[in-house]
């Protein structure tokens, strides 16, 4: 680490070295404010930061643009990490963000990272190196870029118990289904819109099959419940499912369906303890708060024991929102090195079991097409009772079944009842010569 006091001479404070590790849509946004507010920054923090180097993939490649001095770009970002005090990595990807933040940390330069799928899979592993090193680790932009998440969670609420958390952490997926719903588009259109406006990348996957919002929610449901919450123990559905169909279902129950990340402290009636975490796409009323949130836009829905309900909402994407978080913690950091004092680290004491959806209570909002016949309203009914899965409401009307053929369409919300119980009854439903077609399955979230 750097001495405060310079060679150049007494007076003369010596700047902390920022090295970067990445220079797109993030990293552009973080370098230019890096310099533009340098003035701010030193005086927040004390002592001047210093862009040292910028480590780039791609050789050759005209970086003017960025607006900071072109011989800082490398692509030797082994040998960066190891001249900094402050590492921001901002490569994203698993390797080589891994190698090279586990090298900056040994080297004892404190670590800022966005990359919530290096977080999600090996975040541990990263915290016990920072541990080890006595150094910060701090990760604000891994989850829903600009809107604070990780600090209110880790700081603010660390005297409360986090029950539930309910978000929208990914705004591509929350504009398709937004357009489905205002615009009546079907899903290729939106999807298609999305990545005209820039909001979906040209391959999308991992936004639409949801591997973003379940490396969010791990992040999340981690933090809130003191507990390590990998990735791939997350529930994730992708949202390609959805049709327009779902969307008018939706429509006429008032509710809106959004791409939700759940992750929810469960108590059994014994006083077991356990955490779910699930991404998928759900009905929710027309009059909960995250119904509300349009286009790209993120919301974390947190209700605590002591606080209560809590609504997070803002930009979770983009190049200078998304700076905005790692600049705060690049503040944090810098202060640190200035003041003294050490990022939080994990926290895992409470290691409470996660469980598989099966077992997680849901709510089912089924929209099925049956023939219109004494007796078949009774059998529907019989197949949610051989379930276990009693039902909210039911409503039905007629509907045509071409060539004069009359058929009841029955809207059903059921209660609570076990996801397995509730799958299995889909299931059944389907294979019921009863049933001409199902319409819609889709979960209910958040009251109706
Ligand atoms: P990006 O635009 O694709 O930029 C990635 C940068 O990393 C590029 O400069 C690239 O170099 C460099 N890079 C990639 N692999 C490298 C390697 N092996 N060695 C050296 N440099 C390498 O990515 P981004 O959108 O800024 O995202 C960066 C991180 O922020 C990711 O972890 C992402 O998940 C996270 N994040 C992004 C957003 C957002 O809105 N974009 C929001 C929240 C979090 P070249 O320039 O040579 O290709």
């Amino acid at each position: 680490m750097s001495t405060e006091q310079s060679e150049d001479g007494p007076g003369r404070v010596e700047p902390l070295r920022v090295a970067l590790l990445g220079c797109g849509v993030v990293g552009t946004a973080v370098v230019r404010r890096l310099l533009s507010h340098a003035d701010d920054y030193a005086s927040r923090v004390g002592r001047p930061l210093q862009i040292v180097g910028i480590a780039v993939r791609t050789e050759g490649v005209d970086r003017s643009d960025v607006g900071v001095d072109v011989d800082l770009f490398t692509t030797d970002a082994a040998s960066l990490v190891a001249r900094a005090d402050i590492v921001i990595e901002l490569m994203g990807g698993i390797e080589p963000a891994r190698t090279l933040i586990l090298s900056a940390l040994e080297h004892g330069a404190a670590v800022v990272t966005a990359n919530k799928a290096l977080m999600a899979e090996d975040g541990p592993t990263l915290h016990e190196a920072a541990r080890r090193a006595g150094v910060d680790l701090f990760y604000e932009a891994a989850v829903a870029g600009a809107i604070p998440l990780v600090r209110p969670l880790v700081e603010s609420l660390a005297g409360d118990k986090v029950h539930r958390i309910t978000g929208i952490v990914n705004g591509t997926t929350n504009y398709v289904l937004d357009q489905m719903d205002r615009a009546g588009a079907d899903f290729d259109e939106a999807l298609k819109q999305a990545q005209a406006l820039g909001y979906a990348e040209a391959d999308p996957t991992a936004d639409i099959e949801s591997h973003d919002a379940a490396a969010k929610a791990a992040i999340l449901a981690s933090l809130a419940f003191h507990t390590r919450v990998s990735a791939s123990q997350v529930h994730r559905e992708g949202i390609t499912a959805v049709t327009r169909e779902d969307v008018r279902e939706a429509r006429e129950l008032d509710c809106v369906i959004k791409p939700l990340a759940i992750c929810e402290r469960i108590e059994d009636a014994s006083g077991a303890v356990a955490v779910s975490a699930r991404v998928y796409p759900a009905m929710v009323p027309r009059t909960h708060p995250l119904a509300s949130v349009h286009d790209a836009f993120n919301a974390v829905f947190i209700e605590a024991a002591a606080a209560g309900e809590l609504m997070f909402y803002g930009q979770g994407a983009g190049g200078d929102p998304t700076a905005s978080a790692v600049l705060g913690d690049v503040i944090a950091a810098a202060r640190h090195a200035v003041t003294g004092g050490r990022s939080p680290g994990e926290s895992t004491y409470a290691d409470l079991p996660v469980l598989p959806l099966d077992s997680v209570q849901t709510r089912y909002h089924i929209s099925l097409d049956v023939a219109d016949l004494p007796g078949v309203l009774a059998g529907i009914a019989a197949v949610f009772s051989e379930h276990g899965v009693s039902l909210e409401s039911v409503r039905q009307r007629l509907v045509s079944g071409g060539e004069g053929e009359q058929r009841a369409n029955l809207v059903v919300v059921t209660h609570r009842a076990p996801d397995a119980a509730l799958s299995a009854t889909v299931e059944a439903l389907a294979a019921d010569p009863a049933v001409h077609r199902l319409r819609s399955v889709i979960r209910v979230e958040g009251g109706l």
